[in-house]
């Protein structure tokens, strides 16, 4: 994971230099500071970054920097994380489901805030967590689920609880003298404003069907990043009608609000710089990165189109397009981005193939399988 110090200019300026044979990720800290900025802008609310996205150190120093103050938080190393690099930032542990041990962890690491999706798990927190710690009070969100709407990758069909569950809890932790408030997250990559407006309506009728206030409501990530051509986000949109519907629905009691983008930070401020290993007698390509590495996601939510493709001397290749299947590196058949991808046509072996887009869900989920994804880490000023 070493970050090397040269910063380059742009992923060709790597290119024309280096001609890496292994994958290369390149980082640009001026895109990650100016999308926080548009996020703490235009968010009627607190900003939180959800740390599983993309934990890199660089990712959570550049936040801070830009005046992020608060993370999302999911695990013991994620909280420990966050309490060396952001120590006055806010922590909301908001993986629903923990260990007790994990709940002891927390804890003792001074956390406040907590989401929560069932009574079991509800049980297992008042059991463990005090309603204050240092005289500052402790904050219990239930977190509830629709059907999905718009999202390119279903996240309720793990976490949340019904609306009227999320009732009955909410009605529990108000009662047991936490702070309630409510949580929601409408799935990864919605470009639809209207998925929040959905949640945010439902949102009033649990406080209504509990008869509890919540003092916030946090409206979740799945703020959309630019992964395809044609469709770039829009981000004031989504920020724009989640504060029209939450003072619509709520008028003079409505909640504080909070966001937990990951993708929506992060993804943006990243290329990833790949190879072409082989063009299989002039027709299947075979890159150095694939499903196992900083391609993960792909086959989950759809192709990153936003792609360029350069020669070993960072010159582009043609306009002409043709289609073709692209693998990565490893011996299993899954290694395979989905469907076809238009390329241009002269691509050749010892190409680059850059993504544009690719910070999100990426190093981080990368491994090591069958003796690849040794990626490097880059440092640079602008990424094109
Ligand atoms: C993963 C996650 C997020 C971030 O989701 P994105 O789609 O990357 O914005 C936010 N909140 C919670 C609770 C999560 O699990």
């Amino acid at each position: 994971m070493g970050q090397d110090k040269t910063v380059w200019a742009n992923p060709a300026e790597i290119i024309r230099q280096q001609q890496p044979d292994n994958p290369v990720i390149a980082f640009a800290p001026t895109v990650l500071q100016d999308t926080a900025r548009r996020f703490i802008d235009g968010f009627p609310g607190l900003v939180t970054y959800a740390v599983k996205s993309n934990p890199e150190e660089a990712v959570i120093q550049n936040l801070v920097t830009a005046g992020l103050k608060g993370f999302d938080v999911a695990s013991p190393f994620e909280i420990d994380l966050i309490g060396r690099l952001a120590p006055e930032a806010a922590r909301h542990y908001h993986n629903p489901v923990r260990a007790r041990s994990e709940i002891a962890h927390a804890v003792k690491a001074g956390i406040r805030s907590w989401s929560v999706d069932s009574q079991t798990e509800l049980a297992k927190l008042t059991a463990q967590v005090p309603v204050e710690v240092d005289g500052k009070p402790v904050e219990i969100s239930p977190r509830f689920k629709l059907p999905v709407l718009g999202a390119a990758y279903d996240f309720g069909s793990k976490f949340g609880a019904s609306p009227e569950l999320a009732a009955e809890l909410l009605k529990e932790v108000a009662a047991r003298g936490y702070t309630a408030s409510l949580t929601f997250h409408p799935g990864t990559q919605c470009t639809d404003p209207v998925a929040w407006e959905s949640y945010i309506r439902v949102a009033r009728e649990i406080c209504d069907l509990a008869g509890v206030q919540a003092a916030r409501l946090n409206v979740g990530g799945g703020f959309p990043s630019h992964r395809v051509v044609g469709v770039e986000p829009d981000l004031t949109s989504i920020f724009d009608k989640i504060g029209e519907t939450t003072r619509e629905v709520f008028s003079a009691d409505a909640p504080a609000l909070v966001c937990e983008p990951g993708r929506g930070l992060c993804a943006d401020a990243y290329a990833l710089i790949t190879r072409v290993k082989a063009v299989r007698d002039g027709t299947d390509l075979f890159l150095n990165d694939g499903v196992y590495g900083g391609l993960t996601e792909l086959p989950i939510i759809g192709n990153i189109d936003r792609i360029e493709v350069l020669t070993a001397d960072g010159e582009p290749r043609g306009e002409e397009i043709s289609s073709r299947v692209i693998f990565g590196p490893t011996c299993d058949s899954v290694d395979r981005l989905p469907g076809e991808m238009d390329l241009p046509a002269d691509i050749a072996e010892g190409d680059y193939v850059i993504f544009h887009g690719a910070g999100a869900y990426s190093t981080v989920t990368n491994t090591r399988f069958n003796g690849f994804g040794l990626m490097s880490h880059a440092t640079v000023m602008a990424l094109s």
